[in-house]
């Protein structure tokens, strides 16, 4: 055990833990839980063999962690990325736990990864790490064991290749072993901005808790990738002004609005690298974007991105937090005495996997449903466990991030005491 815990150290993990200490302190839970609640149930570190298309082989760091399964089977997307590692797969394994909880979803939390810069591979490269990376991890996943979905560095084409392989090797098709894969072989309606559409609708809830209209609001995002573009598309949509979008290049900001369809076209449509390239708005840094006056900050790339370093400058009212783990405990603190709604990250972004249990649903009853109903299903969770996370808070006085994970870990808590420890 005690080289398990000296891979997972890393920041990101400390941050899951220390939220998890905090949280676990304040509900006095039982100590022989807190201990098993604080290590992933199941670690699996592989090397993935590619050719590449000059002739060589390439070993690239492959991961898959299983925080826990005592609610179900457990979730989690897959991350390509180069700062990938044991820790950083682990931390965001034991948000995937508890957000299921928090959500009412009959699931634990998992996450993959492989330490690799995706843009740097060509296609077929790139298909051949995925079906690697599927046929290493395939003995512990399974559509009733742990169900990949699409995170950093991934999308529905790399899922399609993950569900191919996964069907060879049982030798029949199985939708159902990955979320987030496209519509033709058996994803849903409504999932490609299903987690951006439920940062908009978490968003909406605080809004009408502090009085604040949508129509007056100005809007940040930092990260144009999945979340993030859809997130700055359908709060444009509903009404806000998004003036500051970026992606790991920089950013664009522009105090009147940028008109996102437009940038949308020119940044996918017309193949520009950075979004800078796109001529709309004056360029920013992703440092300048974060502490940009605004209504709703959005923070939808990576983690740590708000530290005691910079929390003291961030200028919005509402913390939307689109990505996994952006703020540290440091600047929770800070930003929490400075007043700033925060939507914690379990919550915020908890609509991508609501959509993906649909999809799982769907796949598992070979019967699909319409995008109505899935928008519709996911407004009515999502704002249910808003709403259930606010009342907690006003009722024991404790900020919204420790009220979800309070929430969360008390549901996981019940499953393990209700199942017993085995033998
Ligand atoms: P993505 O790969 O589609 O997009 C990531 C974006 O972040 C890109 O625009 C990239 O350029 C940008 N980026 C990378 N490094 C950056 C940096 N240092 N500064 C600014 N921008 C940077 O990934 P995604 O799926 O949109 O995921 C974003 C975040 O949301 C992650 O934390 C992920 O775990 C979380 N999340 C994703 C989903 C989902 O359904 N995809 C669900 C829940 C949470």
């Amino acid at each position: 055990m005690g080289a398990l815990v000296k891979e997972l150290d890393n920041p990101t993990f400390r941050l899951a833990v220390a939220q998890f200490d905090q949280a676990a302190e304040r509900m006095n839970l039982d100590p022989n839980l807190r201990q098993r609640l604080k290590l992933p149930e199941r670690s699996l570190m592989v090397s993935i063999p590619v050719r590449m298309d000059d002739g060589t082989v390439k070993v690239f760091n492959g991961y898959r962690v299983q925080h826990d399964s005592s609610r179900g089977p457990s979730k989690g997307g897959i991350r390509y990325h180069p700062d990938v590692n044991l820790g950083e797969v682990a931390a965001l394994a034991m948000w995937m736990t508890w957000k299921c909880a928090l959500a009412g979803l009959p699931y634990g939390g998992a996450k993959g990864g492989v330490q690799v810069a995706p843009e740097r591979l060509s296609r077929a490269e790139l298909q051949r790490l995925t079906r690697r990376y599927a046929a290493e991890i395939f003995p512990i996943i399974g559509p009733d064991k742990d169900v990949p979905a699409p995170d950093v560095g991934t999308d529905a084409q790399v899922m399609a290749w993950f569900m191919d392989t996964y069907s060879q090797q049982v030798g029949f098709p199985v939708p159902g072993i990955v979320t987030g894969k496209p519509l033709s072989i058996g994803g849903s309606l409504g999932r490609e901005d299903a987690t951006g559409r439920g940062v908009v609708y978490v968003t909406l809830e605080a809004m009408r808790c502090l009085g604040l209209d949508l129509d007056k609001a100005s809007v940040v995002v930092q990260g144009f990738g999945n979340v993030g573009s859809h997130t700055a598309r359908i709060m444009q949509q509903s009404g806000a002004r998004v003036i500051a979008v970026s992606d790991k290049s920089g950013g664009v900001y522009n105090p009147k609005g940028l008109d996102i369809p437009e940038l949308l076209r020119r940044y996918r449509v017309d193949g520009h690298q950075s979004l800078g390239d796109t001529k709309m708005g004056d360029r920013i840094s992703n440092e300048e974007l974060l502490t940009l006056e605004c209504t709703i900050l959005v923070p939808a790339a990576l983690s740590e991105q708000i530290t005691r370093l910079n929390a003291d400058k961030v200028r919005c009212r509402i913390l939307a937090e689109g990505a996994n783990g952006p703020t540290t405990l440091d600047a929770d603190q800070i930003l929490t005495d400075k007043g700033v709604f925060i939507i914690p990250d379990i919550l915020a972004n908890s609509g991508g996997v609501i959509v993906s249990y649909f999809e799982w649903v769907q796949d598992a009853q070979r019967f699909f449903w319409k995008a109505e109903d899935i928008q519709d299903r996911l407004q009515e969770i999502i704002t249910a466990a808003f709403r259930r996370t606010q009342q907690f808070s006003t009722a024991k006085g404790v900020t919204m991030r420790m009220a979800a994970l309070m929430s969360g870990i008390d549901k996981v808590a019940q499953a393990h005491l209700a199942r017993g420890l085995y033998p």
